[in-house]
């Protein structure tokens, strides 16, 4: 299996990128973020839950995350070429959890796709986002949370990856095929 980690801060273009990397790659995808809002849109108890840390900015609970990516891994593991992880893991405790899990299906995962972007730019993209996305963490103040969360919780992750040698820097700023450029590289390199 190809699993790929796509990893950054918000706003770095994790989600179009994942797009590009489905249609080239043929893998699944999982955004953790996009469960999260189906459960509130649907109004699961799990989602009402969620909704009130992601309007904070801050993380949903570890146990509820690695529980939604268990049971997303049971339903596609047998037929998947290969999985995207997008949005995830946003913590070590997630990214030991998905190496457990993963090792239970004799895989891991391939490559972490670092995108790096500036923050200020990181800001522009969200605010300008937040007049078309509905939603209701791409405002100033949750972007803001959303950003120190990122540094100072999913940061972490990033050494995790490194340690296994499983880190490509990515340079997010640029046109969408440039960076996919440079992606596709990458992923073709770990594989
Ligand atoms: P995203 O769509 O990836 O930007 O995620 C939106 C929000 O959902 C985040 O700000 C968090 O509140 C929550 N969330 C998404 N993925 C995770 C995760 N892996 N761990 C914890 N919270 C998450």
């Amino acid at each position: 299996m190809l699993n790929i980690v796509i990893f950054g801060p918000p706003g770095s273009g994790k989600g179009t990128q994942s797009e590009n990397l489905i249609k080239t790659y043929q893998l699944e995808h999982v955004s953790t973020g996009d469960l999260l809002r189906h459960e509130i849109s649907t109004n699961t108890q799990l989602g009402a839950l969620a909704k009130k840390h992601m309007d904070k900015g801050e993380l949903v609970p570890d146990e509820v995350i690695i529980g939604m990516i268990d049971s997303f891994l049971d339903k596609c593991s047998t037929t998947a070429k290969g999985v995207i992880f997008d949005g995830f893991p946003r913590t070590v405790a997630q990214a030991e959890a998905l190496n457990d899990l993963l090792k239970t299906y004799n895989t891991e995962v391939a490559v972490t796709l670092n995108l790096e972007v500036p923050e200020d730019e990181l800001i522009t993209r969200l605010i300008e986002r937040g007049k078309t996305s509905g939603r209701s963490d791409d405002n100033l103040d949750t972007i803001k949370s959303r950003l120190d969360v990122y540094n100072k919780q999913t940061k972490p992750v990033l050494d995790f990856y490194k340690k296994l040698g499983k880190v490509a820097d990515i340079k997010g700023v640029g046109s969408i095929d440039a960076i996919f450029a440079d992606i596709k590289q990458a992923v073709d390199s770990a594989k």
